[in-house]
């Protein structure tokens, strides 16, 4: 995820002051890298955020018309070289963007081969390359510059918001959408491409919003929007009523709330291009160097610190039970200060959304010192985890604002699960099994969804239990770790106790703090184990303790039991968490904002704990 912004006009403002202010308000979509362009005045790029950009960029920089672009690197570390916008040989085609190419390596090998050079490691600058290679084609035709961007668009794969200009007709922006959003700005003499709304609404509230496969040609006095395939979609701006700070976060509240319900979209983004559906086969590229030392490796230790650490505790399950390897969960903080024993059949997985956690990267640099392969699973490109380790996933999740991690920890689950698959092929697991995990992995994004729509009553039942001080999360076999991350949710932007719990172990000690005061919430999905948790709940009951149940659709049953029931789809048992930690995730939302408090930034914590 990254932001966009674009403007043509003839109002008299300058491109380049009318760019910059905008990035301030996409910052939050990326901040590793920042690049502007302008026909009369060239590029500046730099690693970091608007700020250096600010400080790079002359006071004569100036133009009628530009582009500019915030990075959240996924190919290729946050260089200067590497940010955006890219061009193609000549320096006359300029385009940002938002999202992966997928095929890039093929038609960059295409593009050397007829000559083309390129500067970079992203998969962005192949695409101003190939509108160069068809502009050639198309120089001299009417409409050539948009001819040329059609015919590069309709060969590549993968997702994109773009934003692309052609020095020869420096008045015209073109902007596509696939799967990444965009936004036009209809102005008096002007017109705006956006990620979103918030660096347009300064200057207009009328706007047009791109739907996937769609093209548009914008200069200052027109906009025409177009379907990929040819045909014209007739579209009129909308009045926008949201302040540029609502917009930031889409219209949501919080952040938190808008990282929740992106959860759907992050599960296709971590899968995307990475599952062999027809062969039950995972393809990790990162992993591709050292796929023949992973056939040989006998151990995984995971090494983890807060959520992530939870997420490795689901992937041990996932791992154990169909990769066949043995594994172990690590917290980072602990793992430093022992003396592992270690041998180079050993992987260290780390798992950590910024890459920069200071614990897990000590337990890192320990695995390293003792022989071990080091794996990351990291959603921060070139951060210092993603570039210590031998190899690793990106998560692609995008970047989480919200302090509490909530989209981060879906990723997490669905990148462990593609490892699970990845290593599990590579020693005796059936491809029938792959196939199967394959399959329910894609129908993921919709069960997902079907949660989403019943947020209201998640938000009723947070309120039900407004008065509650304490709370217990139960959960057992893949479900365990999920009731500690829902308990850590709560505590976080709450503040009250909040405990998790294995169903099984109630007996030997938490049984005793129920009451009639202190709810529980129980994971119970329809798996191998429920009967084991349904139990639980029933001598949580026999105590009087308000239960709230988690259970699987179609499960009648449960409700006589229990006072409250939250219902997930049905999936395969090693997928659940993927789901049933979405409830959680929105009860505890929903919880701390009815007591007033700032869920984005809870008391005392901070995002990334570079600190021991
Ligand atoms: N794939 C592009 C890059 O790595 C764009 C990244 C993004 O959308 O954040 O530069």
């Amino acid at each position: 995820m990254c932001g966009i912004f674009a403007y043509t006009g003839k109002s008299g403002k300058d491109a380049g002051k009318v760019l910059l202010q905008g990035l301030v308000s996409l910052e939050y979509r990326g901040y590793d890298s920042a690049g502007i362009f302008t026909p009369e005045s060239g590029s500046i790029k730099t690693p970091g955020a608007v700020a250096e950009l600010k400080k790079k960029v002359p006071k004569k920089f100036n133009g009628k018309s530009g582009i500019a672009h915030l990075r959240w690197a996924t190919h290729g570390e946050p260089t200067k070289v590497n940010a955006h916008p890219h061009s193609d040989c000549q320096g006359e085609i300029w385009i940002v963007h938002n999202g992966i190419i997928e095929n890039f390596k093929e038609l960059k090998d295409k593009l050397t081969k007829a000559g083309h050079t390129f500067v970079s490691e992203s998969d962005t600058e192949v695409f101003a390359h190939l509108v160069e290679e068809k502009l050639k084609k198309a120089k001299s035709a009417k409409g050539g510059f948009e001819k040329a961007a059609v015919a590069a668009l309709k060969e590549i794969r993968g997702t994109y918001g773009m934003a692309i200009q052609y020095k020869g007709e420096p008045e015209k922006l073109i902007a596509a959408r696939m799967g990444s959003p965009i936004v036009l700005g209809v102005g008096k003499h002007e017109r705006f491409i956006a990620s979103d709304a918030s660096p347009i609404l300064p200057h207009t509230k009328k706007v047009i919003f791109l739907e996937d496969g769609e093209v548009a040609v914008i200069t200052p006095d027109t906009h025409t929007v177009y379907k990929l395939e040819g045909s014209r979609v007739s579209r009129k701006p909308e009045e926008i009523e949201w302040t540029a700070q609502q917009a930031q976060k889409g219209g949501y509240e919080h952040f938190m709330l808008k990282e929740i319900m992106e959860g759907a979209e992050v599960i296709e983004n971590t899968l995307r291009g990475r599952l062999i559906p027809e062969k039950g086969l995972a393809k990790l590229g990162g992993l591709e160097g050292v796929a023949k030392q992973l056939a040989k490796i006998d151990r995984i230790i995971i090494v983890a610190c807060g959520t992530a650490y939870y997420a490795g505790l689901v992937g041990e399950y996932m791992l154990e039970e169909h990769a066949g390897i043995p594994v172990e969960v690590e917290l980072g903080s602990e793992f430093r200060y022992r003396k592992p024993v270690i041998n180079e059949k050993t992987v260290v997985l780390a798992i950590s959304q910024s890459g920069e956690t200071l614990d897990t990267l000590e337990a890192v640099r320990e695995g390293k010192r003792r022989g071990a392969l080091t794996l990351g699973i990291v959603n921060t490109v070139g951060s210092t985890i993603a570039r210590e380790t031998d190899a690793g996933v990106y998560n692609h999740a995008g970047p989480e604002i919200g302090v509490a991690s909530t989209k981060a920890f879906v990723s997490q689950l669905v990148a462990l699960t593609l490892l699970t698959v990845f290593l599990g092929r590579q020693r005796g697991m059936q491809p029938s099994e792959g196939k199967k995990i394959a399959r329910e992995l894609k129908a993921l994004p919709a069960k997902a969804q079907k949660i989403f729509k019943g947020k209201g009553a998640i938000e009723k039942l947070a309120r039900k239990y407004s008065e509650a001080r304490d709370f217990l999360f139960i959960g057992r076999k893949y479900n365990y770790p999920v009731a500690f991350e829902g308990a850590l949710k709560l505590k976080e932007i709450s503040y009250i106790h909040a405990e998790g719990c294995g169903a099984g172990e109630m007996k030997h000690g938490p049984l005793a703090m129920i009451d009639e005061k202190f709810p529980t919430m129980a994971l119970a999905p329809s798996d191998s184990v429920y009967e084991k948790v349904f139990s639980a709940i029933q001598q949580i009951k026999a105590r009087k303790g308000p239960v709230v149940a988690i259970a699987t659709e179609g499960n009648k049953e449960i409700g006589k039991v229990a006072d409250d029931v939250l219902y997930v789809p049905e999936t395969l048992e090693m997928l659940m968490p993927i789901l049933s930690v979405i409830p959680l995730q929105l009860f505890a939302y929903y919880f701390a904002r009815n007591k007033g408090y700032n869920v984005d930034r809870p008391r005392n914590l901070a995002k990334s704990v570079t600190v021991e």
